[in-house]
């Protein structure tokens, strides 16, 4: 699955979380939970484990294979723990300083925190706690939230986070262990997703509820918005530590980022992306031969527009699984001419043929234009481009490395001019009542963040603080 990340025209997912309290495999399950959300962030994995005079833990860059070995693992000890994939999504150099969960030490003992998501004010904040004397040891938004715990003036961990969490705005799905507890919130809007679990007599936290599947527990539900859960020797309490909640889920959870086996808000994902790609082809139909979908994220949707039109689906774009990390790169010179080392068109099903190209966005516009290119290239009659989601013509500020229009090719060229530009014989984009509709059911009801397809975003969005451009 993570593969797919590979592809440098989609946007990326900055992290995943996954956390066990009170298990006597918690890091082993960690480890695994953590394999399962490898998709949402390849540059840097870690666990932390709890005991009780103090933490071990490990953190590397890398994928979770390469950064935990037997022998570093066994060395991280605790029945609790919580861990964390991340992906980088600013252009700084990967550091194994900013790799989560992010450890420190205060006047109450340990803390340590996971992140997913981007907080909209954290360099307000920076800048007003160094101006009041504090030391950051990262460039993470993270710590900013770690900082103001310390700060407080409660004795508790749970009022304390909950003031540092009155303070912080935008996005988090966020879990901190503590020597004796594991604490999840959610922030009142709910834009990334975090569910909750149970295994033998422990509960167990995760980004997506694919990783529960992994390691045998059991879904209990998902973490609600601007609700936090304290596990602990008293059990489980939950609470809301905010009366401004408005659920607003991340429609790219949908159409791109989590992985098709996982659900969220009760929805399945793959059957999500299938009827994306359902009501793609009642929208956009298209006389053609076969249908075809960009692996890996696409072909649920292919399937799905195929299906609904009542075209062959093929396998016709094949993946190659091996290509290394190298081929990772944030900076845009490296992402021209990878395309045809991650992907080939079989020559057999493609020549001669009026192809349907499936894909579930477009955001820079360089895969797709390198794809159709390639089908041309093996001799395709047609090729017509559908894609299984809106046009993103503005920027993510919540955890997804899409913070400028510039990059946003949508937002800078007409899509008739798009379709010229990339060489196809139509191009056509879902509308956005059409998703809405294919992932919440009910036409014009919704509780789902569009915003990088409307412009309007859920919460105060501080552009200048989060030094991004942003031109309306
Ligand atoms: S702006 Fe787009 S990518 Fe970002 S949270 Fe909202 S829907 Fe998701």
């Amino acid at each position: 699955m993570f593969n797919e990340y590979l592809m440098d025209d989609k946007p990326k997912e900055e992290c995943g979380v996954f956390g066990v309290y009170h298990h006597p495999q918690a890091v082993d399950l960690c480890f695994y939970g953590l394999h399962s959300l490898q998709h949402r962030g390849q540059e840097s994995a870690g666990i932390v484990a709890a005991f009780k005079d103090g933490f071990t833990f490990h953190k590397g860059l890398g994928l979770v294979s390469d950064v935990f070995t037997d022998e570093n693992l066994a060395k991280v000890c605790g029945d609790s723990a919580i861990g964390h994939v991340r992906y980088n999504i600013t252009a700084r150099k990967s550091s194994v300083t900013e790799a989560q969960p992010l450890v420190f030490k205060y006047r109450l003992g340990k803390i340590a925190l996971a992140h997913n998501g981007e907080l909209v004010n954290a360099k307000q904040i920076r800048r007003y706690l160094e101006r009041q004397g504090s030391i950051f040891q990262t460039e993470s938004d993270t710590e900013v939230i770690a900082h103001l715990i310390a700060r407080s003036a409660y004795d508790d961990i749970e009022s304390a986070l909950k003031e540092a969490l009155s303070v912080v705005k935008g996005s988090y799905a966020l879990l901190v262990l503590t020597e004796d507890k594991l604490i999840a919130a959610l922030d009142p809007n709910g834009i990334r997703p975090l569910a909750m679990g149970k295994l033998d007599n422990g509960y167990c936290f995760s980004s997506e509820s694919c990783a529960f599947d992994l390691i045998g527990a059991e879904f209990i539900s998902e973490v609600y918005p601007g609700e936090m859960i304290i596990a602990d020797e008293n059990g489980l309490r939950r609470m809301l530590f905010s009366d401004q909640v408005k659920k607003t889920v991340c429609s790219f959870e949908y159409i791109y980022f989590a992985r098709p086996d996982s659900n969220l808000n009760g929805v399945n994902i793959h059957q999500s992306r299938k009827r994306l790609g359902r009501q793609l082809a009642v929208e956009k139909p298209v006389e053609a031969d076969l249908v075809l979908g960009v692996p890996d994220s696409s072909l649920s949707a292919a399937t799905g527009y195929a299906e609904a039109l009542g075209i062959p689906y093929e396998l016709g774009l094949v993946k190659n699984r091996y290509v290394g990390r190298t081929f990772i790169r944030p900076k845009k010179e490296f992402r021209t001419k990878e395309v045809e080392i991650k992907l080939s068109v079989i020559n057999k099903v493609v020549k001669g043929k009026r192809v349907v190209m499936v894909d579930d966005s477009i955001v820079r516009g360089t895969t797709c234009s390198r794809i159709v290119q390639l089908l041309r290239d093996t001799g395709a009659q047609e090729v017509h481009v559908r894609i299984s989601s809106p046009p993103v013509i503005y920027p993510c500020f919540y955890g997804i490395d899409t913070s400028s229009r510039e990059e946003l090719i949508v937002a800078k060229k007409t899509i008739e001019q798009l379709r010229e530009s990339i060489d196809a014989d139509s191009l056509e984009f879902l509308s956005i009542e059409g998703l809405i509709k294919s992932i919440c059911g009910t036409k014009g009801k919704h509780d789902l963040c569009l915003a990088c397809f409307t412009g309007e975003y859920p919460t105060e969005i501080y552009p200048q603080n989060n030094g991004v451009e942003y031109n309306e």
